[in-house]
């Protein structure tokens, strides 16, 4: 083993502090670099357009863009002016606001399958609300959901969960009662007859899916896998609950199901609705979200719930996406730098496979082909630390697990997309030297 990776001595003395006072000395775990063999997490004290600066003085090409809210640039002039301006006006009511209404409604009419939203904080609690109110619809309380999906760190949803707990290892997060880790049925993702298997045996309240799995790194749906569970939940009575918190508005105007021809009987968003801030929104079908309090029994609530600063940020964020070309631009730079990772891994010699879709990306080392939990599990993770490490040395800035995506934004060019090729083709050089399977 080689001694841990620092990145800085101010980043080493904030750690230093931090760890004292902080677990882990980050708010959320995937932020360490500890599961990449580093020393604390990487200090960052300003952000503008593709780039981080930490407290170093060094600046990084951001790709992890906060693990998924980033997609117009950091700073970004309309969602800055939105926020002082509603700063200026108070920024918590307690009360309704005309920008949630606005909100709403724009999500209503550009999604399919919601028809009635309500906003919560963050993409846990939507999940959890979400699951809530399809047991008390449906009085089931098991659910489907699928190895490698990231769905939240509410209780019932991280058995055999992707993303963080993937990278640290937990399989089962210690705290969890038995008893709901046993109304938890997890089957591979992309496994259409093994999903289809599992909800007419255990007829659950709910599947719960990633249209997308965004949480195992990238892994695009196989084309029969959502159809199948759409027919299987109905012919199971059970509820589809799309998780759209990581996809929606990343790779279109919307919801990556609509383009995908699936509809949720429930659909989760969060991330990029919120411009950076925090917003998560649960929604769905109106017969169920009447159910929802203070109209039926089902209690969700949430002091900061759909705030005025996320609001407006959220609504500057989607104003910007809304133009014309968005997500043509967004998905000629994922193929510029897919095709340049692809050559980089070719003319290096090292095994590996890019899974793309728009402006998301990961790149798994390894021979096969990732399309579920197994696949992104059996890559080379060893290969993948020395690449994050090679990659950041040269300024440049992946989540540091080999279970995350690499985004793109607007405020990335052709001529940051060529640069990051030409550090992956050298960090490949390096990595080409690296025993295989450490
Ligand atoms: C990030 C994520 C969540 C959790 O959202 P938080 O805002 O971090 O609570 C849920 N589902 C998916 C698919 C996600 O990517």
């Amino acid at each position: 083993m080689t001694a841990p990776r620092d990145v800085g001595e101010r980043s080493r003395a904030l750690y230093e502090r931090a760890a004292r006072v902080i677990p882990g000395a980050v708010s959320s775990p995937a932020r360490s670099l500890a599961p990449v063999g580093g020393v604390g997490p990487l200090f960052v004290e300003r952000a503008e357009g593709a780039y981080l600066y930490d407290v170093d003085g060094r600046r990084y090409l951001d790709y992890l863009q906060a693990f998924g809210p980033g997609i117009l640039g950091h700073a970004h002039p309309a969602v800055t002016r939105a926020l002082a301006d509603q700063a200026a006006r108070g920024v918590l009511y307690g009360t309704s606001t005309p920008g949630e209404v606005e909100l709403a409604e724009r999500l209503v009419a550009g999604i399919g399958s919601l028809e009635a939203v309500r906003f919560v904080s963050t993409g846990t609690e939507a999940v959890m609300s979400a699951i809530r109110l399809a047991r008390a619809a449906t009085g089931r309380e098991g659910i489907v959901t699928f190895a490698g999906s990231y769905h939240g760190h509410a209780d019932a949803v991280l058995a055999e969960a992707g993303s963080g707990p993937a990278t640290l290892g937990i399989e089962h997060g210690a705290g969890i009662p038995r008893s709901t880790l046993e109304l938890v049925t997890t089957v591979p993702y992309n496994d259409a007859d093994a999903a289809r298997a599992a909800i007419l045996r255990n007829r659950p309240a709910a599947i719960l899916v990633e249209p997308v799995a965004g949480n195992m790194g990238i892994v695009p749906p196989a084309p029969d896998f959502l159809p199948a569970l759409r027919r299987a939940a109905d012919d199971a009575g059970s509820l589809l609950i799309l998780d759209e918190v990581i996809t929606a508005f990343r790779f279109r105007a919307g919801a990556v199901s609509d383009a995908l021809g699936v509809r949720g009987d429930l659909i989760c968003l969060g991330k990029i609705i919120g411009g950076g801030l925090p917003l998560a929104a649960y929604g769905g079908r109106a017969d169920l979200m009447g159910m929802l309090a203070p109209r039926g029994p089902v209690y969700q609530a949430g002091t900061h719930a759909g705030n005025p600063l996320s609001v407006a940020a959220g609504l500057a964020a989607l104003a910007v996406l809304a133009a014309p070309g968005v997500y043509e631009r967004l998905d000629a730079l994922g193929a510029r730098l897919e095709a340049g990772l692809v050559a980089a891994l070719g003319s290096t010699g090292v095994a590996g496979t890019v899974n793309r879709m728009g402006s998301g990306m990961t790149l798994f080392f390894g021979d096969r082909k990732v399309r579920d939990h197994e696949g992104a599990r059996a890559s080379d993770h060893g290969r993948f630390r020395a690449f994050f490490w090679e990659m950041l040395q040269r300024g440049v800035y992946l989540a540091p697990s080999p279970y995350e995506a690499w985004f793109l934004t607007l405020a990335h060019g052709e001529a940051e997309v060529d640069a990051t090729v030409e550090a992956a083709a050298a960090a490949l050089e390096v990595v080409r030297g690296l025993a295989e399977r450490m």
